[in-house]
C-alpha cells in the first residue's frame, strides 16, 4: 500500500493524546492536524508514500476519494456513516465500518463496538441492521447535547486492526473472501464475535441502494469537457472529437479495483 487519503476536521489536543497514536505533546501544544499526524506516521514508515490530505470532513474534497480501492469508515454518528457508505456504493467502493461506544448500563460502563463490511452490491448497514430511521431520527434529536464520544485506545487499536484484517483478506490469498462481515466486540470481555443480527440478513441482495444509482449524481459534463481540453466555438464547448480524453476523466472503480473483484470468489 503506497496510495492513501486522509480526511479529518479535528486537530490534537492534550484530552486525545492517550488515544492518538503517533501524537505527541508538542502535537497537543501547537494543535497539529490530525490527518497531518497520520500523513507524518505513514511517511516515516514509508517514505515513496503518496498521502491525499483533507483537513476537513470528508465531504469537502470527496473527489480525492472517489478512486479509493477500499474506504475506512471511523466517524462518529450514524448519520457520517451512512452518508459515507452511500458514497461508497455510488462509486463501487468497498466500505469497512469500525466503530465503538463506551455506555452506562446500570452502575458500571461497557465498550462495544462494531467492524463491518459492506461490499457494492451486498447486504449493507441498513440490511445488517447496524443503521436505520429510527437510529437516524434519534441522532439528529439529541445532536447538539451529546457531546464528545468517550474513546478508549485498547477497543480501538483491536477494532482498527480487525478492519485491516477485512482488509487484507479483501486484496490478498490471505483468509476467506466474504461478501458479509458484521463483528461485534465486547470490550469487557474482549471478544470479537459475529454478530447474531446476521442470522436475519437476507444475504442474496441489498434493497436499499439501488444498482443502477452509480456514479457522481453532480457530474458535469461541460467542466469535464474543459479539463479535457477540448475546444469550443464562440464560447460554446462543443463535444470532444476524442473520446477517449472525456472517458479518461468520467469517474470510474480503479483498474485495480476492478482486477480484483473479478477474482474475487463470493461466498
Ligand atoms: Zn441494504
Amino acid at each position: 500500500m503506497q496510495h492513501y487519503a486522509l480526511a479529518d476536521p479535528q486537530s490534537a489536543d492534550n484530552s486525545n493524546l492517550n488515544r492518538l497514536v503517533g501524537a505527541t505533546l508538542a502535537d497537543a501544544a501547537s494543535e497539529t492536524p490530525k490527518v497531518a499526524i497520520a500523513h507524518r506516521l505513514i511517511t516515516q514508515l514509508n517514505p515513496q508514500s503518496c498521502v491525499d490530505v483533507i483537513r476537513d470532513r470528508w465531504q469537502a474534497e470527496s473527489a480525492k476519494l472517489i478512486h479509493c480501492s477500499v474506504i475506512f469508515g471511523c466517524v462518529d454518528s450514524f448519520s457520517e456513516r451512512e452518508q459515507l457508505e452511500r458514497f461508497c456504493r455510488r462509486f463501487l467502493i468497498p466500505y469497512i465500518d469500525v466503530g465503538m461506544d463506551v455506555i452506562q448500563y446500570e452502575d458500571e460502563f461497557r465498550i462495544v463496538g462494531q467492524v463491518a463490511q459492506s461490499f457494492p452490491g451486498a447486504p449493507c448497514l441498513r440490511c445488517m441492521g447496524i443503521i436505520n430511521e429510527h437510529i437516524l431520527k434519534r441522532e439528529a434529536d439529541n445532536y447538539g447535547s451529546a457531546g464528545p464520544q468517550p474513546q478508549v485506545v485498547w477497543a480501538n487499536g483491536v477494532l482498527a486492526s480487525t478492519a485491516v484484517s477485512l482488509f487484507v483478506r479483501l486484496f490478498t490469498d490471505w483468509g476467506p473472501k466474504q461478501e458479509l462481515v458484521y463483528l461485534e466486540y465486547n470490550g469487557n470481555d474482549s471478544c470479537m464475535a459475529e454478530s447474531p443480527r446476521l442470522r436475519h440478513v437476507r444475504k442474496e441482495s441489498c434493497s436499499h441502494y439501488e444498482q443502477g444509482s452509480l456514479g457522481d449524481p453532480l457530474f458535469d459534463i461541460a467542466s469535464t469537457i474543459r479539463e479535457s481540453g477540448a475546444k469550443g466555438v464562440d464560447g460554446v464547448f462543443s463535444p470532444p472529437t476524442n473520446w477517449s480524453d472525456y472517458v479518461a476523466h468520467a469517474p470510474v472503480a480503479s483498474p485495480e479495483f476492478m482486477e480484483n473483484v473479478e477474482d474475487l470468489p463470493m461466498q
